[in-house]
């Protein structure tokens, strides 16, 4: 018999990412009405989406959907929906398609976007990897790279198209130089006539003074070893100036380059203006011990979105994703705790390291003070990424993709869709599609 929901309290819970799932996980089939809104149907893993933007792995195998993961519970209902607004006063969410979800507990774990720094006009040259959508825009650059300087005789525009700027060497910036050096170095190869895909030039350039910064030098030291193995050329303190179709200056040099890659800065989702707080200069909501909002009880921010500060901490928790994992868990007891009256705790986070793969079969990991490198390092980092992912099938998939592109160098998905830039085919395509519509009228 269904159970009725109708007079127990409402949790509305907008974001799928780490936080918010794991939200909805502790409150499967307890005593409260949920509602999961996301404006995807799916969750996404990004920690691998640089994996999809090179080539390795299809989105397939790092998304799953909401729904599926959630069908076990009878308690919560799941919702393709974009929130737009926030009206705190009558306790009412909103949705760019006028739906309207009133709650008793609001759970804000909508996560972050890349941030331009001011000039973002720079976006459409150097998209960041954030999506779906966005992995595959950079797959289809860098893909198309090789293909245009494979038809190009000038040589200076063909070093150009060789030329793969990466923006930002924390660890999705190490992470994409190093996959893309791994796919110029061994994976191509073999595939060109006129080109050595072996020449191109993988820049990877940081304002800051080193690359990975939230790792110690020692470990940041292996990585620069493993990139420079792999050819990587590293560029730190050197700001970028200036970012255009055909060139990127940072520093004090200007490099000719058609493929630029932005993982520098980060925003947070505009939850904080929706409710009217007083948000962090990244656009991060201060939040209290037990993550809930200044004034505002009833309404708790997590993961990315969210800014918290430890007791005794110099500075507020990272967006990682352990972060907003524990944040959303704690975030469930909390709202049990208060729903059944027991006593409530504060949020402790427990630190379980940091990891970051370079190229094919090397990482560096930091476990509290247990210090991996190499093809160790990137063997745990393998077990630690499968053991996050969420659903048996993508786990399986991965494990064997990783297993044959180890073993042959191999990355399955070359793929470029859409539209590229070279070929007519698009247009053609795109007037057969006309032709077929007006056969359709016409019939
Ligand atoms: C490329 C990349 C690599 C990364 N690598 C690592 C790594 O190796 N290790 C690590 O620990 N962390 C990594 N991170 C960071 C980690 O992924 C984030 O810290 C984590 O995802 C934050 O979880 P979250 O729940 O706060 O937000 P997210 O996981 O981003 O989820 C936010 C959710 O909110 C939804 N949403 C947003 N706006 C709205 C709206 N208006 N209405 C409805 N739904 C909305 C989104 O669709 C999304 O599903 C990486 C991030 C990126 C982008």
């Amino acid at each position: 018999m269904e159970q009725d929901l109708s007079n127990k309290p409402h949790v509305v819970i907008i974001g799928a990412g780490f936080g918010g799932l794991s939200t909805a996980k502790i409150l499967a089939n307890k005593g409260v009405r949920v509602s999961v809104i996301d404006k995807h149907n799916h969750h996404l893993f990004q920690p691998l989406l640089y994996q999809v933007a090179t080539a390795a792995l299809t989105a397939a195998e790092i998304a799953s959907p909401i729904r599926h993961i959630l069908r076990k519970a009878k308690n919560i209902a799941v919702y393709m929906n974009k929130i737009v607004e926030v009206d705190t006063n009558k306790k009412i969410v909103r949705s760019r398609s006028g739906r309207e979800f009133k709650y008793d507990y609001l759970v804000l774990a909508t996560g972050a976007r890349h941030s331009y720094f001011g000039k973002d006009e720079w976006e459409e040259v150097a998209p960041g990897l954030k999506s779906i959508e966005d992995a595959r825009e950079i797959r289809k650059r860098v893909l198309t790279a090789f293909e245009k300087a494979e038809m190009e005789d000038d040589l200076e525009k063909r070093a150009a198209l060789l030329n793969f700027v990466v923006v930002g060497a924390g660890p999705t910036g190490v992470e994409l130089a190093g996959a893309i050096a791994e796919l110029a170095n061994y994976t191509l190869t073999e595939d060109f006539e006129h080109i050595k895909p072996s020449d191109a030039r993988i820049i990877l350039v940081d304002a800051g003074p080193r690359i990975l910064p939230s790792f110690d030098e020692k470990l940041c030291a292996k990585a620069i070893d493993h990139l420079t193995t792999l050819g990587v050329d590293i560029h730190v303190n050197s700001m970028v100036k200036d970012i255009t179709e055909d060139h990127v200056t940072f520093g004090e040099q200007t490099v000719a380059t058609r493929t630029v890659i932005w993982a520098a800065g980060v925003q947070a989702s505009s939850a904080g203006k929706w409710i009217g707080a007083e948000t962090d200069r990244t656009g991060r909501v201060p939040v209290d011990a037990h993550l809930c909002v200044q004034d505002h009880p009833e309404i708790y921010a997590i993961g990315d979105t969210a800014s918290h500060t430890p007791e005794g901490a110099e500075r507020p928790l990272p967006g990682i994703a352990p972060v907003a994992k524990q944040m959303g868990e704690f975030v469930g007891k909390d709202i049990l705790k208060r729903i059944d009256e027991r006593k409530r705790s504060t949020f402790k986070y427990k630190d379980l390291g940091t990891m970051a793969t370079i190229g094919r079969n090397r990482a560096i990991a930091d476990l509290r003070g247990f210090k991996l490198s190499g093809f160790t390092g990137w063997i745990l980092w393998c077990i630690a990424h499968v053991y996050f992912l969420v659903g048996f099938r993508n786990r399986l998939v991965v494990c064997l993709q990783w297993f044959f592109s180890y073993m042959t160098y191999h990355r399955g998905v070359r793929l470029i869709i859409g539209e590229s830039g070279i070929v007519p085919d698009d247009k053609d395509a795109e007037d057969v599609k006309k032709e077929a519509k007006k056969d359709e009228k016409a019939a």
